[in-house]
């Protein structure tokens, strides 16, 4: 799968392969889950209605992130915690948030199991307004899709550098990666995708205190 997948598609971070290498997929699937449907170039189910992304995809994002051990992520969308324990093995500080209960118990479960020292703080949350308390950000990824970028998550950038990996459109998706220098914001499209949902649930987080709705809505 790395070499064909990730290296055979323009993945070369070193990093990021080497945690591919080092997390096995197959303790991210539903049990009885075959090793050519985990190990496949293409979603898998994970329950709950959702599915983790392709390998290719996951690696693409977090080589987009540019992030160095030590460096502190977000993670919006948990759900396996496959993704979660490749940003972990890469030596990165993640904070990340899901908004189904069943799913962040079980991806902790996964994700301690594979690498008891990871240094993960799992949240149970709408993550659609970031999650401030541990902001600002060096990289933050979202696995789920809105239909326009949430203003909040680029304000949970740092400003020097910090990067935000998001899928969004409402018809059709794109990978987004939004760059902040300062108050500087710089926005490039890149790869098609299709990604569930990013879904908001009211009185969620991240609320703006002031009761201001921040973002686009959906
Ligand atoms: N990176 C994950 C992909 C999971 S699919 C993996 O490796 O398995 C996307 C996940 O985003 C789902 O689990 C879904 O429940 C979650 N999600 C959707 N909207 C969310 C929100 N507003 N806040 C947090 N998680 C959300």
């Amino acid at each position: 799968m790395v070499r064909n997948d990730l290296e055979g598609q323009g993945i070369k971070d070193r990093g990021v392969l080497d945690a591919f290498m080092r997390v096995p997929r197959e303790a991210f699937v539903p049990e009885g889950t075959g090793l050519r449907e985990a190990y496949g170039d293409h979603p898998c189910p994970i329950g709950c209605g959702q599915t983790v992304s392709q390998p290719f995809i996951v690696a693409y994002m977090i080589q987009m992130l540019g992030c160095v051990p030590g460096d502190n992520v977000l993670e919006v969308g948990t759900g396996s915690g496959y993704q979660t324990a490749i940003l972990a093995a890469m030596g990165l500080k993640v904070v990340t948030v899901e908004v189904i209960t069943r799913l962040a118990a079980r991806a902790r479960g996964a994700v301690l199991g594979i690498l008891p020292h990871a240094d993960v703080s799992f949240i149970v949350a709408d993550g659609y307004q970031g999650w401030r308390p541990a902001a600002p950000y060096r990289g933050i990824i979202v696995s789920a899709a809105p239909v326009s970028i949430p203003g909040e998550l680029e304000s949970q950038l740092s400003p020097v550098g910090g990067r935000l990996v998001i899928p969004a459109g409402e018809w059709s998706q794109s990978l987004f990666l939004v760059e902040r220098v300062g108050d500087e914001l710089t926005v490039r499209r890149s790869l098609p995708v299709r990604f569930v949902p990013l879904v908001r649930r009211r009185g969620g987080s991240g609320d703006d205190p002031n009761g201001r709705p921040r973002g686009d809505t959906e």
